[in-house]
């Protein structure tokens, strides 16, 4: 394929993967960009923790894909629609409105909280925060029930409970993150009644499986001096209402839960007729092509990744380099160039727990305390500032319109 003819390319899913092959691909003049993504905005995941402690409001959590691709100088469209399947032979993407043709496809719906159906009463009483609507939901079900706490003041004082299942990089911010907020919350506003208990349970004998050891020291102390109560090798069960059944027998009484327990490919990719691995994510080759199809990529959390044999954990930072790497290799299937070969692994990782504190392995340096909590602000703030740029943009040339 010659570089002056327009080339049609499709991202599917506008997360931390999908919107960094946008920019990548958008710098080149043929491209022609479609993106598709079921919501109108992005939903910037790693910031949950922020939103939970009212440091961030939804706006400052999420943005805008209209304005954003808008912003573009040229040729970048978004389609606010839910892709149902591909047709791979005759190179289409097939909504329930609509097709769209494609050159070159780029698969990046990242994955979805996994509730488990053998768990009774875990898809009707627990919360997840992969999504947008559900972290909102959360967040005011646990602004309410501190709420509530406040109101019984000086009559009753009944704990609270809150059951975070999953003790992965998701469950152990967010346990954290709540429990330092009510902490700093109950103090400053001088109320009595300050029963929080946040019970933390982990099916494997410690924190955060398979993250270094200083990682796992250092998190785990900090959710002790958080007053977390770490349930380790133990499972749930079963929920009702208001109880969560344990793997040892154990009733935790709880009035909210949030799982974070596992993820699992979005309802797309199981419709796909690809080969997946046991989890059902999208198996990839070494340039990040789909098996079978060489002018179709996969990057971020709806792909398995491995490097030299091991796996790399799904992350922001990794679909970011996948999406990198794959839009460098669109570019040398047009221009008949070889294809690049992945070597991606983590760059690091910040695990926010609590206001003021974080702990973390940057390019192969470790880093506790107040200065990992301000890097971890900066790496999120720069992040949103380069999308806010193009939405700005956007947002001008739309209304001068
Ligand atoms: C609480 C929490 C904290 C985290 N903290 C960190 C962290 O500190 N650092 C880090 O690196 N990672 C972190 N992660 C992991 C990180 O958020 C994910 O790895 C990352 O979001 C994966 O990016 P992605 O592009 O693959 O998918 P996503 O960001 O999930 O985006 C997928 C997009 O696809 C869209 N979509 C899905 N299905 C369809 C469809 N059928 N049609 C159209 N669109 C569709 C969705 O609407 C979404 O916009 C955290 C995750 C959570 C939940």
């Amino acid at each position: 394929m010659q570089e002056d003819k327009k080339n049609r390319i499709i991202v599917i899913g506008g997360g931390y993967g999908g919107l960094r092959a946008v920019e990548k691909l958008a710098k080149h003049k043929n491209n022609t960009i479609t993106l598709l993504d079921k919501n109108a905005y992005h939903f910037m995941q790693t910031d949950v923790y922020e939103l939970i402690a009212n440091e961030k409001d939804f706006a400052q959590v999420s943005v805008d894909f209209f304005t954003y691709c808008s912003g573009f100088d040229r040729n970048v469209s978004f389609f606010k629609q839910e892709v149902s399947s591909i047709d791979f032979i005759n190179k289409r993407v097939i909504t329930a409105t609509q097709r769209f043709s494609y050159d070159y496809l780029i698969i990046a719906v990242g994955a979805r909280t996994k509730f488990l159906q053998s768990i009774e009463g875990l898809a009707e009483y627990a919360h997840g925060v992969k999504a947008l609507h559900r972290a909102m939901y959360f967040k005011q079900k646990f602004e309410m029930s501190l709420f509530k706490k406040v109101d019984e003041s000086g009559t009753v004082c009944r704990p609270l409970n809150i059951v975070v299942a999953g003790a992965g990089l998701s469950g152990v911010e967010i346990a954290a993150q709540m429990a330092s907020f009510a902490k700093e919350f109950y103090c400053r506003n001088n109320f009595l009644c300050r029963k929080l208990n946040i019970i933390l349970v982990s099916s494997s004998s410690r924190v955060l499986k398979g993250m270094d050891d200083y990682l796992v020291k250092k998190s785990q102390q900090r959710l002790l001096d958080l007053e977390i109560n770490i349930k380790n090798n133990t499972r749930v069960v079963s929920l009702t209402k208001n109880s969560v059944t344990l793997s040892d027998g154990e009733i935790v009484p709880m009035d909210f839960m949030i799982f974070a327990g596992g993820i699992e490919p979005n309802g797309l990719i199981y419709a796909l007729d690809l080969q997946k691995d046991e989890r059902d994510l999208l198996k990839i080759n070494k340039y990040l092509q789909v098996l079978g199809y060489e002018d179709v990529f996969a990057i971020g959390d709806c792909a398995t990744l491995y490097n030299q044999g091991r796996h790399i954990a799904p992350t922001a930072d990794v679909a970011e380099q996948m999406a990198a790497l794959c839009s460098e290799n669109i570019m040398n299937l047009m221009g008949n160039r070889e294809l690049k070969k992945h070597n991606i692994k983590s760059r690091g990782i910040l695990i926010a727990l609590g206001r003021g504190y974080a702990t973390g392995r940057i390019l192969g340096v470790n880093i506790s305390g107040y200065l990992a909590y301000c890097m971890k602000k900066v790496i999120e703030k720069l992040y949103f500032i380069q999308l806010d740029r193009h939405s700005k943009k956007g947002c001008s040339k739309i209304f001068k319109m």
